[in-house]
């Protein structure tokens, strides 16, 4: 190995924050995380490129484990996603991000994003299921947004296809994620009933020192508009990737420079800081 691609893979594996140290997770553990619901959401701002004004939030999960601190998904949710735990996770998530959503923007209009596994797009009952969710919290289907990665749409289509027809008709919006790192093609993405597409942050977090990124995001955002999709780019790490964006007519924007995924008393001190709300 070259020491340059060494510590290329180093700093990949190294997370941001000393609490993310990644371990082992056992099933056995996560088994007893879901049952102790030790899972708490981070919700992370997203707003228009344009005018800065919220667009929403997309909920991220975080493991609170006793004696480790916080975990962060990419350490356990390829787990779940293996035994099948994603589904009482899954479970837990959506009830924690209604809940949230009801409390804090009873009919407001921020919308909120929920991360759906590959594994979940298997069962067609997953649209009434959602919907069922959405009654008991008295939230309209119209207010959340369901992200599916590329890769995980595009891999067993037909399914997949089936499941994310009946949540289209239910009236969830939908949202391809990590667009540009898999290999969909344009016939496939037009076919599938997204209302959104997120530029993955690969490209974005490069956009203010590499022109190749910068001419992708570009042609993502004309490609996904002559789609009539509305693009979020994910990863806007500083001001000029900012207005490049807006520069490029990209809809909405996501990453650290606007907000961090923060627990829902920061959210609240966010709003108040950002909008004085
Ligand atoms: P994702 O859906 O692509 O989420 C975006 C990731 O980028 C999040 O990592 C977020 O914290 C991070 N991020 C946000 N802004 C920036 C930025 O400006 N720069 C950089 N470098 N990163 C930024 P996180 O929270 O660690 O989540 C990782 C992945 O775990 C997610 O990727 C998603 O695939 C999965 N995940 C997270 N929460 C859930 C969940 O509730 N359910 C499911 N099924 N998967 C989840
Ligand atoms: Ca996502
Ligand atoms: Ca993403
Ligand atoms: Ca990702």
């Amino acid at each position: 190995l070259s020491a340059s691609w060494h510590d290329d893979l180093n700093s990949m594996a190294t997370p941001a924050s000393p609490l993310s140290a990644p371990h082992e997770v056992t099933e056995e553990a996560l088994l007893r995380g879901i049952e102790h619901e030790e899972f708490v959401m981070y919700y992370q701002p997203k707003v228009s490129c344009d005018t800065g004004a919220l667009a929403g939030f997309e909920a991220l999960v975080r493991w609170q484990c006793p004696g480790k601190g916080i975990v962060m998904p990419d350490s356990f949710i390829p787990l779940a996603e293996r035994t099948g735990l994603i589904a009482p996770l899954t479970e837990q998530i959506i009830s924690q991000s209604l809940d949230w959503l009801s409390a804090s923007f009873a009919n407001a209009s921020p919308l909120l994003s929920i991360n759906l596994s590959a594994k979940s797009l298997n069962h067609l009952d997953i649209a009434d299921h959602f919907a069922d969710h959405c009654a008991h919290y008295d939230i309209l289907p119209s207010r959340l947004i369901l992200e599916v990665t590329e890769t995980c749409a595009m891999t067993d289509a037909t399914v997949a296809l089936a499941a994310l027809t009946r949540l289209r008709l239910k009236g969830f919006n939908l949202s391809i994620d990590d667009f540009g790192v898999g290999y969909s093609s344009l016939a496939q993405l037009a076919r599938l009933p997204f209302s959104e597409l997120k530029i993955d942050k690969m490209f974005v977090s490069s956009a203010s020192n590499s022109k190749e990124s910068r001419m992708i995001v570009k042609g993502i955002v004309g490609l996904a508009h002559g789609l009539g999709l509305r693009v979020t780019a994910e990863g806007v790490e500083d001001e000029c990737t900012l207005d490049f964006l807006r520069d490029v007519e990209c809809d909405l924007a996501q990453g650290y420079f606007i907000g961090k995924p923060m627990d829902t008393a920061a959210v609240t001190s966010w709003m108040a800081l950002t909008y004085g709300t």
